[in-house]
């Protein structure tokens, strides 16, 4: 199905939107104006990032940035096309910035968002079966105030918690490039040079998100021991961090090829955030 050009309302506020929606016109947690910077290749996004002084300038930034060619074109056909389940929904079609306590005791690090999840609600880990467990789990071990999470205007808070994904727009397949990665890094580098240092605790979700950890916190001014701690599911590493000592944590992504069949479950993921909490 293609509903290019057709205004759609929000299903829960009711506001119409074009998908992909526009900077600053009314979506629940949008933090762009249409005068916000656009970056528009890597050099960009290097020289944005390493500038902005608050998360909140930050989340304005990360969400209008165009430095990718193919995931820009990537997010904006799905946002286009939608899936047939959603085509009466206006789908956000932007890069999704990070969410979450502005001085976070735990950062949660993801992939990139789903195509059909964040990159229709505009929150990250929101609105498909991962960020279904993911929240969960979550709520169970009492970081938010509700397990359920729809939409961005569904009422959700985290406490202490913050989600960032390691590549802020929906990839093909769920695999972004070496290169894209690469350009998106920075963004991650400037949240964590924001968070880091009320941060005690980083959950990374899969394996790629703990390399992304690891780089960040290199990037950030800390210590990584030399041969780089390897992921695992509940492997912890004691790393030195900018201000103090930060925990990285390992955890299974909450995929459904990972919740399906049982390789993560819910109480290894409740295990997982009940290490870091404690931290
Ligand atoms: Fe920008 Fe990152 Fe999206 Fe690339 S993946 S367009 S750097 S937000």
């Amino acid at each position: 199905m293609h509903s290019g050009g057709v205004k759609r309302a929000h299903p829960r506020t009711g506001a119409v939107f074009d998908s992909p929606v526009p900077p600053g016109s009314g979506w629940p947690g949008d933090p762009a104006t249409p005068n916000t910077a656009v970056a528009a290749d890597g050099a960009q996004v290097q020289s944005l990032a390493e500038a902005v002084d608050s998360l909140v300038e930050l989340d304005a930034l990360v969400s209008v940035c165009r430095a990718c060619p193919r995931l820009v074109q990537w997010r904006e056909e799905v946002a286009t096309v939608k899936r047939r389940s959603y085509a009466d929904e206006p789908y956000w079609g932007r890069p999704i910035p990070g969410w979450g306590a502005a001085q976070p005791r735990i950062l949660v690090v993801g992939l990139a968002p789903a195509a059909h999840g964040g990159n229709r609600t505009g929150r990250v880990f929101t609105g498909d079966r991962s960020g279904d467990f993911l929240f969960a789990a979550l709520h169970r071990v009492g970081l938010t105030n509700q397990a359920v999470c729809v939409d961005a205007a569904d009422g959700l808070e985290l406490y202490d918690t913050r989600l960032a994904a390691a590549v802020r727009c929906a990839p093909p397949g769920n695999a972004p490039n070496p290169a894209e990665r690469a350009t998106c890094a920075p963004w991650l580098d400037a949240e964590w040079r924001l968070t880091s240092r009320h941060v005690r605790a980083v959950v990374a979700l899969g394996g790629f998100a703990w390399r992304a950890a690891l780089q960040m916190i290199r990037d950030g001014g800390g210590s990584v021991p030399k041969p780089a701690p390897k992921f695992g599911h509940a492997a912890t590493a004691e790393l030195a961090g900018p201000h103090g000592p930060v925990t990285l944590i390992g955890c299974y992504h909450p995929s459904q090829q990972n919740t399906f069949t049982g390789k993560l479950t819910p109480a290894m993921l409740d295990d997982v955030f009940t290490t870091a909490a404690n931290v």
